[in-house]
């Protein structure tokens, strides 16, 4: 069994989530391989804090199809969107 890694408390594993209009961005920190992938091709959306955790940066919108792209690329397969009810 894969040892879990202590995080920072948080939604899902220690991952933040932000709200857009219809749903929210969230990343499940429990599976994050720290690839570095989304910090490189979307710098304005993912960022490393303090702790060397994977970040949204605060904004009112995100580019949706540059975060499909990531959500793609992502090697943890631990960003998605979460539809709002
Ligand atoms: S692309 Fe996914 S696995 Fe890689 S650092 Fe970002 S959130 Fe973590």
């Amino acid at each position: 069994m894969q040892e879990r890694r202590k995080l920072p408390t948080g939604v899902r594993g220690g991952g933040r989530s932000v709200n857009t209009m219809q749903k929210k961005l969230e990343i499940d920190l429990s599976e994050c391989v720290l690839c570095d992938i989304c910090v490189e091709l979307c710098p304005h959306v993912f960022r490393k804090n303090d702790a060397n955790y994977i970040e949204l940066v605060e904004s009112d919108s995100y580019p949706e199809e540059d975060i499909n792209d990531i959500i793609r690329s992502c090697r943890g397969h631990c960003i998605e969107w979460i539809e709002e009810t």
